[in-house]
């Protein structure tokens, strides 16, 4: 099978990597053509991801296509599902999913519990809703990793907000923020991985670092699959979801956004469960079973950002220390260019025992630096 996937990033590396142990091959489209994902596929094309001819001229010969990102041209794949390319997971799902208003209304709609919401398009609209504080204002389209959200806590902070088409969510209050995976294969059967609970940099506003399988209730857990695979259901479309959900003071259970596509909250999937991710992705693409999501281990993520005050050539401080470390594995995603705050790779770490995890998570965040 030819399949191709949108976007080069970490994420289409991993995937890639995956994909060294079937028989298909890759094809990658993105702008850049030294991007993580760009030398390990079997036919890079420069391009962009958004662009109608592109994206369809792209995927007009391959068997199937899926995205590692979701600011791609969903035209172009509706007409090539037409024709007869399998897209994973389906346009109408990547079109729901990719405007953040559009999906809260899909939550409305199927009653999938998520926090409540007004629909804004203009700061002075956005006056209008000061009762409605505090609240979370997200930009409809175009929005990643953090930007594109702001905390409208007080009135002074409204202008703060998106003076565009954006969402207006009550703020939850947090106990924890989890996600989980969902498979989906085309017979609608599913295969769900054990949540993740993740811990925020204030600052960056990134993912800190993660433990899995999150330690909750097992009422909590239940309420919190169900709702998951509710999403998946819902959205009627086969492929791989990551559903961010809150649990909050009360124990509710409040989706926060799904992602439609290999998702960072799995990577350790990687090395902590018997399929990862991205080998799962792989066998929804070419009609295998599902494969097992149990945990071997609980495990932890540690990102590797970019360090504050560094910009240029990416040089790895504490490598060594780390890689002497045991149950510790180094992902480096092949940027050559660091910057504050840009994802350079990841560190995940399995133990049986959750005080070791969080101990060698904070000794990793120590001693590793990503410099120029
Ligand atoms: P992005 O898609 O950029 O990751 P999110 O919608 O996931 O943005 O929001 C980023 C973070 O902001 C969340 O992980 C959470 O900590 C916080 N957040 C988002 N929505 C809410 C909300 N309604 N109430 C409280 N905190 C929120």
């Amino acid at each position: 099978m030819k399949v191709g996937i949108l976007g080069g990033g970490q994420l289409g590396r991993m995937l890639l990597q995956a994909a060294a142990n079937y028989v298909v091959e890759t094809f990658v489209l993105e702008n850049d053509d030294n991007c993580p994902a760009a030398h390990l596929c079997h036919h890079f094309t420069k391009g962009d991801i958004t662009d109608f001819e592109t994206v369809y001229n792209f995927g007009k010969g391959l068997d199937a296509i899926t995205i590692e990102i979701e600011s791609v041209n969903v035209d172009a794949l509706e007409k090539l599902e037409l024709q007869g390319v399998k897209v994973f997971p389906k346009p109408a799902a990547i079109r729901t999913i990719k405007n953040k208003v559009v999906q809260k209304e899909f939550y409305q709609t199927h009653q999938i519990p998520t926090s409540e919401f007004v629909i804004t398009e203009s700061l002075q609209d956005l006056q209008k809703h000061i009762d409605f504080l505090p609240a979370v204002h997200k930009i409809g389209q175009g929005g990643y990793d953090g930007k594109g959200v702001t905390v409208i806590d007080t009135p002074q902070d409204i202008e703060k907000g998106f003076d565009t088409h954006a969402v207006l969510e009550k703020k939850v209050k947090i106990k924890k923020e989890i996600a989980i995976i969902v498979a989906m294969n085309d017979k609608g059967e599913t295969a769900i991985y054990p949540p993740a609970e993740m811990i925020f940099d204030p600052v960056w506003n990134l993912l800190d670092y993660q433990l899995s399988p999150a330690i909750l209730p097992e009422q909590i857990l239940w309420k919190a699959e169900a709702i998951a695979v509710r999403v998946v259901k819902e959205l009627k479309s086969p492929g791989l979801f990551a559903i961010e959900l809150f649990v909050d003071i009360n124990d509710e259970v409040l989706v926060n956004e799904t992602a439609p596509r290999v998702h960072n909250s799995g990577h350790h999937t990687i090395e902590a469960n018997y399929s990862s991710q991205y080998d799962m992705l792989w066998r929804i693409m070419l009609g295998f079973p599902l494969g097992n999501t149990d945990a071997i281990l609980p495990s932890a993520i540690v990102n590797i950002l970019g360090a504050d005050g560094y910009s240029g050539n990416a040089k790895y401080e504490g490598l060594e220390e780390i890689l002497s470390m045991d149950n510790v594995f180094v992902h480096l995603y092949g940027k050559t260019q660091t910057k504050p705050g840009r994802k350079m790779g990841h560190v995940t770490i399995i133990h049986k025992d959750y005080q070791d995890l969080t101990y060698k998570a904070n000794k990793i965040k120590h001693l590793l630096k990503v410099i120029a």
